[in-house]
């Protein structure tokens, strides 16, 4: 008799490294793939809860994930509601015996993935769960005392120290799809494309809608033109000097396995050395938000509890558009905005001017990344702005303000990123367009830029909003508002 399991896609669109649909696949499983949108599990802070961009991405991976699985002779079945109703409800129906996923770490998964477990296991169900979207699970590495690490380089040290071993998992064919005439409901009700107003033309032509090979030719290309000069390359954002698989990775359209599995022919070099050090700070990312669950919405280090943060809607809403009047924030926000991606370096600025020049919460950073980038992963997005606003384990010191002017001329020297994305300062000659406001108004009349009109005057001046932030840190310090 021919048993059936459903392979529950999560975060892990993809057929190559799969370890649930090999477990299938190699127990002569008749295969029912499901997607589930959990809407009850969207509304927790410390899930994974797509924004509109990110979503958007995730309807591409699925569209292209439902082709690749007809090629196989298989149909995807898609649904949203609560995760357990459905799968109950779907095994009832197929006559399914088994459960297969790979495994999520956000605080909330685990707890809604431990609940289904036991539940269907008490009804008799074969479940199991694999790991797929990490190389490391979050409790392998532990430091001599056996609790978890708070500092990047001694983990970096610890994983490579176990070492690289696991290697990825092929398709194993055939694969046997079970003949069923469940209904799945239309993408379009569970992640519509946004039409009224279609706004993500300039996602679409950055990145394409042909996901799962865009990841393979983007893998490649890194490996054949961008790896050598990584490590240096890798801080200017006018540069196309990244891999830019933060998106596939997030909703594991390619594996950390397959990524690192792939850079092995490529020879030594300290691009390479670091590559795979910039994909284990996305495991320590992991590590940390699995040990430390309340750093999805708390600060990790709690003295920041303290912190005088303001409430400045205007100033958020003017950041959130690239509207600050300083050049590289208003040209990285601008670049998320039409993109659904921003270079790291300048996540890195924006994050820095959004918290220290301008005093405002990181969380309404956060939120707004969470919103409307297509690579949104909340260990990394909570990580990396921890780390920007100096509440995180092992964080930028708070001390140590960004200057946006001096990051721009440092790793934007020509001004070439600021001109793609602020084009009406594009006429500036170099040496003015860092700080407009500051440059003679013979040269900004050439230019045609009148500040306050044609580009704004900066928010915050850079200096003062540099003093301003130590003083609030220090009340931190020393307990005085
Ligand atoms: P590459 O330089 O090619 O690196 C390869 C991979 O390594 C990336 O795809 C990513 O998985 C990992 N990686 C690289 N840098 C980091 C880092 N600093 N932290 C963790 N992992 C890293 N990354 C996300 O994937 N999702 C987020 O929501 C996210 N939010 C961020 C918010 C802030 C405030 C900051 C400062 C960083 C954030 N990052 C986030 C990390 C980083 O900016 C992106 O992973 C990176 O820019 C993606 O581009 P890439 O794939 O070309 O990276």
């Amino acid at each position: 008799m021919t048993k059936k399991a459903i392979l529950w896609f999560r975060r892990d669109l993809r057929l190559f490294d799969n370890p649930a649909l090999c477990k299938a696949a190699r127990e002569d499983y008749e295969i029912i793939p499901l997607f589930i949108r959990d809407t009850g599990i969207e509304k927790q802070a410390n899930a994974e809860a797509p924004g509109g961009a990110s979503r958007l991405f995730g309807r591409y991976a699925l569209d292209d994930l439902t082709e690749q699985l007809q090629k196989f002779g298989g149909k995807l079945i898609a649904k949203q509601g609560d995760a357990l109703t459905i799968l109950q409800n779907l095994l009832r129906e197929t006559g399914a015996s088994a459960v297969f996923w790979n495994r999520r770490y956000t605080p909330a998964e685990i707890a809604r993935d431990t609940e289904i477990k036991q539940s269907l296991k008490e009804q008799g169900i074969t479940v199991e769960s694999f790991k797929a979207n990490v190389i490391f699970e979050p409790h392998e590495v532990m430091n001599g005392a056996g609790s978890f690490y708070k500092v990047y380089s001694p983990y970096r040290r610890a994983c490579e120290k176990i070492g690289f071993h696991d290697a990825p998992a092929d398709i194993l064919e055939p694969l046997t799809f079970a003949r069923t005439e469940i209904a799945t409901e239309n993408l379009d009700a569970i992640y519509p494309y946004p039409t009224a107003p279609d706004w993500a033309g300039g996602i679409r032509e950055y990145w394409g809608t042909d996901i799962r090979q865009s990841a393979q030719n983007l893998l490649a290309d890194f490996i054949k033109t961008k790896i050598t000069d990584y490590k240096e390359a890798r801080d200017f954002p006018a540069q196309d000097a990244t891999s830019r698989l933060s998106p596939y990775l997030a909703w594991g359209v390619i594996s950390p396995l397959e990524i690192l599995h792939a850079l092995e022919p490529a020879p030594a070099s300290k691009g390479k050395e670091h590559y795979i050090s910039e994909l284990l700070w996305r495991e320590f990312s992991y590590h940390l938000l699995f040990h430390a669950p309340q750093m999805a919405t708390e600060n990790f280090r709690p003295e920041f509890n303290a912190f005088p943060w303001r409430d400045d809607p205007a100033a958020l809403q003017k950041w959130k558009k690239g509207q600050t009047g300083v050049p590289i924030v208003d040209a990285g926000m601008r670049q998320l905005w039409q993109t659904g991606w921003m270079h790291n370096r300048v996540r890195m600025i924006v994050g820095s001017f959004l918290v220290k020049h301008l005093l405002i919460d990181w969380r309404e950073g956060e939120a707004w990344f969470k919103e409307t980038l297509i690579d949104y992963d909340l260990a990394n997005n909570i990580a990396g702005w921890q780390w920007v606003a100096g509440c995180g384990a092992d964080a930028a010191p708070y001390f140590r303000v960004f200057n946006p002017i001096l990051q721009s001329k440092k790793f934007d020297p020509d001004g070439e990123y600021i001109r793609r994305y602020v084009p009406e300062l594009k006429d500036l000659p170099t040496e003015d367009i860092f700080e407009p406001w500051a440059a003679p108004s013979a040269i900004l009349h050439f230019a045609k830029v009148k500040i306050g009109e044609t580009y704004p005057a900066p928010l915050i001046a850079i200096d003062k909003g540099r003093d301003r932030a130590l003083q609030a840190f220090d009340a931190i310090k020393t307990g005085t508002d």
